[in-house]
């Protein structure tokens, strides 16, 4: 197990640095263009391919690092270049993580190379899970997938939304309902191969921030895939539903109440302690968005004269810098904690991913209109980032759970009580 340490090894600072040039050569210069455009930059996911950045190798090289600190210190770097276009290069990311947390050897090997593609012809993956009358709910979703016996394909039909890459992606995982009396229990991932007939692209949003990221709906009108496109096959998702069905009979059989929730809140603990690993992730994206508003701030401070001296020479500013940078740094650190404690196998007791994934990203909201204000007027105009920043800052308190679904995740695992 590798030590603990907060100096970043001479590869990661190596890693940090390369990121860093390309974060500030290529992407914060086309940021303004993109955002306003609101289309996927791919010129720039096609350079990032280029280059190894936007590949399945370096993806894994960074989730692979054994400190945990591998994934944080690339999104950060990424997202503080510019976060819509970030996420368009990482949002693939999130389907192959999908793919390697639940699939086979052979699901790895044969999906995760087509969603990447390759420098000449770049591709992208989507994870679709959220449903209009289910999104923090996710128990609630109804997207049905039924398995058809004698021709080993599964049936799916749905609506997905909110989809980031829905639509245009070569190949889309969905998650969806096997049984639905089971709840989150009874769901299954499955891959959705490129061109499958009766997938198809619904309503593409037109949003508040992070708008040079595709985010749409999918819609699943009767999308037949072979058995084999069950993540993790027939056998253990049959395997994991009966376990799933003793434990809710085991539930109704008079078991005490507190007994009984206990019972779940493990049972649940376990499909949680798989989002709380994806978490500090957001929480690094969160971090980068921060850091760079806060640096355009802390420089425009130093040069912008009001009353005959630079306004940071005035403490109402000055603070509002030095807690800033306080909150930065803290989050950071919860971040770095629970990457590290998930990358090392210790267990999340106290949700420290939601943790992270919660003060990051408040901090980032928090300080993007902290950074607004310190700009005055030109903080309010597309002519200075931090506009565009504070806009992209929110969707951190929102996606990969809320920041209300983070405290009440928090909450319940430090009662005991089950997370739902
Ligand atoms: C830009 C963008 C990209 C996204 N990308 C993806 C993606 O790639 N794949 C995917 O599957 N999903 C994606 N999502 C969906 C995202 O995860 C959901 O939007 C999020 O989980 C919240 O769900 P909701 O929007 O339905 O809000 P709701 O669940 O309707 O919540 C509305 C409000 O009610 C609050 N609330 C709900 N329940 C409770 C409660 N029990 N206690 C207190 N407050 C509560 C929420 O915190 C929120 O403030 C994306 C969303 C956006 C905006």
């Amino acid at each position: 197990m590798a030590e603990f340490t907060l100096e970043p090894s001479d590869d990661q600072k190596q890693v940090r640095d390369w990121l860093h040039g390309f974060a500030a050569d290529v992407v914060r210069p086309a940021a303004a263009e993109w955002d306003e455009r609101e289309e996927t930059p791919w010129p720039v996911i096609q350079e990032a391919a280029k280059l190894g950045i936007y590949s399945l190798d370096f993806y894994a090289q960074q989730y692979f690092d054994p400190s945990g600190l591998g994934i944080p210190i690339a999104m950060e770097e990424l997202f503080w270049g510019d976060a819509g276009i970030a996420l368009s290069i990482v949002g693939t990311g999130l389907a192959a993580v999908g793919v390697l947390a639940n699939g086979t050897d052979e699901q790895i090997g044969t999906w995760i190379p087509q969603m990447y593609g390759d420098a000449d012809d770049v591709k992208l993956a989507a994870f679709c899970s959220s449903e209009p009358d289910a999104g923090s709910d996710v128990a609630a979703m109804r997207t049905r997938a039924v398995y058809d016996e004698a021709k080993d394909e599964w049936v799916l039909n749905g609506t997905k939304t909110w989809a980031t890459n829905g639509g245009i992606a070569n190949v889309h995982v969905v998650v969806a309902s096997v049984d639905p009396e089971l709840g989150s229990k009874g769901h299954a991932s499955f891959i959705v191969p490129p061109g499958t007939k009766g997938l198809s692209q619904g309503q593409k949003f037109k949003k508040h921030g992070i708008r040079a990221s595709h985010t749409a709906e999918v819609v699943l009108d009767g999308v037949r895939v072979p058995g084999a496109c069950l993540l993790g096959g027939k056998d253990k998702l049959d395997a994991r539903l009966a376990r799933a069905r003793e434990k809710a009979a085991a539930g109704g059989m008079g078991v005490p109440p507190l007994e009984r929730s206990r019972e779940w809140g493990r049972v649940k603990n376990a499909a949680m302690a798989t989002f709380e690993a994806s978490r500090p992730a957001v929480g690094a994206m969160a971090v980068g968005t921060a850091r760079a508003a806060y640096e355009v701030a802390l420089d425009y401070a130093k040069t912008r004269s009001q009353f005959g001296r630079p306004i940071i020479d005035n403490q109402g500013i000055a603070f509002q810098l030095a807690d800033m940078r306080t909150r930065i740094d803290a989050a950071r650190l919860l971040v770095w904690r629970a990457s590290w404690m998930a990358t090392t196998g210790k267990k999340f007791e106290s949700a420290e991913g939601s943790m992270s994934k919660l003060f990051a990203s408040e901090t980032a909201k928090q300080v993007t209109a902290q950074a607004v204000q310190i700009l005055g007027g030109n903080g309010f105009t597309r002519e200075y980032p931090v506009e565009r920043m504070h806009r992209d800052a929110a969707i951190y308190t929102i996606f990969e759970g809320t920041s209300e679904i983070q405290r009440l995740v928090i909450a319940r695992t430090l009662a005991g009580m089950p997370i739902r």
